[in-house]
């Protein structure tokens, strides 16, 4: 199986609950009951890197999210009022230091948390929602209209050429950073065809054979990066200059190069907790062959 970041939390996350108050009520009056630290959106760590936990105060009438069950205890996040759509990279320092299941925890509270202050009103009649299903929903206070959390597919793939694959370079990237291209999913499209269209938008690439390898949250603020492989018709590149700065096809040594922080290799990949880090690393290591292929 492929490793991949922001999964692994290991908590049951107790959906059978979630409608039932006089339940919620139990597990949040339960001894150790805690709730994540946060700042704004950020995690707050220990000096180990561990993510901080506070006792939960129930006192209070603030909203929570119950994130799931650690064994007995149940682990709550807070919904404060945060000012959204802040970039990805503030967290990266933090993560870096954080451990596998922390960063999928932490991750699945940030895009709660994000998603909450997107739909403090109701998309339909505009009136104020309020929290429901133990923080996994908002219900309308005017229409009564349920809205569930977000998720947004992203395909983020590699195009593969006679023994090659491709990489771009978007115009905000830190120096020497390439990666795999991305993009959403529309209404009306598959993978496979989101896939093919955005390598001919991005990089004037034609595919065939797209494959599957692996998914992953990404909580900035809520997509579901799914990684895929395809093979391309010709070497030919035609970039769209609005979303990409550069493009370059790599070797396999080239790849592992770049993943091993080379400085002498032809791009600086993507952090490992990075989706298009493990794709590079799962091409490096054959994991996803063309069809027919030995
Ligand atoms: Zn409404």
């Amino acid at each position: 199986m492929i490793r991949v970041g922001f999964t692994g939390a290991g908590l049951d996350r107790a959906d059978q609950l979630r409608l039932d108050e006089a339940a919620l009520a139990r597990l949040a009056a339960r001894e150790g009951a805690a709730v994540l630290r946060l700042d704004a959106m950020d995690p707050i760590l220990a000096d180990d890197g561990a993510l901080l936990w506070d006792p939960l105060d129930m006192e209070t009438e603030a909203e929570r999210i119950l994130l799931g069950l650690a064994g007995e205890t149940p682990l709550f996040a807070p919904v404060p009022r945060v000012e959204i759509g802040r970039p990805a990279w503030s967290a990266f320092p933090l993560l870096a230091l954080m451990s596998a299941p922390d960063a999928a925890i932490w991750g699945a509270a940030r895009s709660l948390v994000e998603w909450h202050n997107r739909h403090l009103f109701c998309g339909r009649c505009g009136a104020a929602t309020r929290l429901f299903r133990a923080g996994w929903g908002r219900r309308c206070t005017g229409c009564g209209l349920d809205h569930f959390p977000r998720v947004d597919p992203v395909v983020i793939m590699l195009a593969e050429h006679d023994g090659r694959i491709l990489v771009g370079r978007q115009h905000r990237y830190p120096p020497r950073r390439y990666s795999a291209l991305a993009g959403f999913v529309e209404p009306g499209e598959s993978i496979e065809e989101a896939v093919a269209r955005e390598l001919k938008e991005e990089a004037g690439v034609d595919v065939t054979d797209v494959r599957y390898v692996a998914s992953q949250p990404w909580p900035f603020p809520g997509q579901l990066m799914i990684a895929c492989i395809g093979t391309a018709a010709s070497a030919d590149v035609v970039l769209d200059d609005n979303e990409l700065e550069d493009a370059m096809w790599v070797d396999r040594d080239g790849v592992v190069a770049a993943l091993s922080g080379d400085p002498a290799a032809p791009f600086a990949a993507p952090p490992p907790i990075a989706i298009a880090h493990t794709l590079l690393g799962a091409w490096a290591d054959g994991l996803a062959p063309p069809p027919g292929a030995a």
